[in-house]
């Protein structure tokens, strides 16, 4: 496809579009006391993304310069403004919510009536199946249903946390993604209310977000209130489940973004494919993430710093392993390249297996240098162990990384004769010339008199940056030092 001109409306398309959106297509405010100059016409649809440019598919909205009138134009960013027109809408109502009892003030009773033989009730006609539980000899009787908003409301002896801050979020996901849990009721039946006690965050996102009418619930029936409260504190407290840690999340996405590869390949493996096919529905952040997960993945499979000597947490870090997984995400945005590449796979102009393979290069040739024959957490009091522990304190990681990260583009380019330009691993394999550079490179780093003064390990092992960054400048551990032939 050969890109077309961006269309900008002619003045008379302007009229027309101006008859046809009277306000302002975001914010749905008037256009009086603006001027012509102060109104922008856009793409409701993204052009970027392929929409036509079509007159239907553009609309007016606030783009004034001036401090203290609206510029709804420049307040959407990057997004296209029928997304921003739904978040605008989104953010407005949450102003005026606090929790799900601003949405529901006030239940309209149910009539309902249950048999606990034949195991069913019925709300209001509408016909359930009772399950039950027995706690300590007790049963308490429960039922799944989808309930009409208008026969809920939120539960102020038990619910916890009024709405917090991330409610957006989960407002903007639910409208693209399956709510996989229903939220908590109970039905106190002398009033026939059913008051909502968990779950209101999702409950509250269908209501503004999909406009829902109905909400899944279960909802227990005369269950003991005090106990219930006890039992909901404890399960958001004592029994939350361990957050996925970050690696356990990069392989997650490592397999969605590998099975939308196959979905795209239909069953053709050999079937090119460019990284802006798959990731382009994505934010820019969720694709950074699809591809720092992808190169972590491979770097498993290539390098023992990705593997066997990578700690997932700190406390593996101090017993076994030296490397921190935040550590290899750090040096992995450092040195590749995370934005999609427009090239499709097979293509000499794709550099993403070169890329991997001098990602490994450079955690090897550190793997050499600061673990090979000194890592030996069987004697942890041993000189050799000491001095690798000292190199992996965390933040001196971060503070080796920098160094190295202008290093080796100024060596690079030294070689080159010109300027580097954009990632330094992504590109084709380097040459035998430019991997002896790095090597020296990372060598003159970890052979630095620095690292062999016991003194200087309280301010290594600091979790101030700055502290470290002033030892390696005070002893002349830089780019300049590294870089030397
Ligand atoms: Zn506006």
């Amino acid at each position: 496809m050969t890109k077309e001109e961006r269309r900008i409306p002619t003045p008379e398309e302007k009229r027309q579009l101006r008859k046809q959106w009277p306000v302002c297509y975001i914010c749905e405010t008037s256009f009086d006391g603006y001027d012509d100059s102060e109104i922008q016409y856009d793409h409701i649809y993204a052009y970027a993304k392929g929409y036509p440019q079509e007159l239907s598919n553009f609309a007016p909205m606030h783009a004034s310069p001036h401090p203290g009138k609206l510029n709804c134009h420049k307040d959407k960013g990057t997004k296209a403004p029928i997304e921003y027109k739904e978040e605008f809408r989104i953010k407005k109502l949450l102003t005026k919510v606090q929790g799900l009892g601003d949405l529901c003030p006030k239940a309209r009773p149910v009539h309902f009536e249950y048999d606990v033989h034949l195991m069913e009730g019925t709300l209001d006609g509408e016909k359930v199946r009772l399950y039950k539980q027995e706690i300590e000899g007790k049963p308490i009787y429960y039922f799944f249903h989808d309930i009409p908003s208008m026969w809920i409301e939120s539960d102020d002896e038990i619910q916890l946390r009024p709405l917090d801050t991330r409610i957006t979020g989960l407002i903007l996901h639910l409208k693209h993604n399956l709510q996989l849990l229903p939220s908590l009721a109970r039905l106190e039946t002398a009033s026939g209310k059913i008051k909502v006690f968990d779950g209101q965050h999702k409950a509250v996102a269908q209501l503004i977000g999909n406009k829902a009418e109905r909400l899944p619930f279960i909802v227990f029936i005369d269950p003991d209130v005090s106990h219930l409260r006890n039992t909901v504190l404890e399960a958001h407290t004592k029994f939350v489940q361990q957050r996925y840690q970050p690696s356990h999340v990069d392989k997650k996405l490592y397999d969605v973004y590998r099975a939308r590869i196959e979905d795209f390949q239909g069953g053709n493996e050999s079937k090119p494919f460019t990284e802006r096919d798959i990731l382009f529905p994505d934010s820019k952040d969720r694709q950074r993430q699809f591809l720092e997960a992808t190169i972590i993945e491979g770097l498993k499979e290539k390098t023992e710093m990705a593997n066997e000597l990578l700690a997932r947490t700190v406390r593996e870090q101090r017993s076994k392993q030296p490397f921190l997984y935040s550590s290899l995400k750090r040096f992995v945005r450092r040195f590749a390249r995370l934005e999609p590449v427009d090239v499709p796979t097979g293509h000499p102009d794709n550099h993403r297996e070169g890329e991997l393979e001098n990602l490994a290069f450079i955690l090897e040739e550190i793997r050499k240098e600061t673990i090979h024959g000194r890592w030996n957490p069987k004697d942890p009091e041993s000189e050799g162990h000491k001095l690798a522990r000292t190199y992996y304190y965390d933040h001196t990681v971060r503070i080796w990384l920098e160094v190295l990260d202008e290093s080796i583009p100024f060596a690079l380019s030294m070689l080159a004769g010109k300027k580097l330009e954009g990632p330094v691993c992504y590109r084709s394999k380097f040459s035998f010339e430019q991997e002896a550079r790095i090597r020296s490179i990372i060598e003159r780093l970890f052979k630095h008199g620095l690292w062999l003064n016991p003194e200087n390990r309280p301010v290594l092992s600091s979790s101030f940056d700055l502290d470290i960054r002033n030892l390696f400048a005070k002893h002349g551990l830089d780019y300049v030092h590294c870089s030397k032939v």
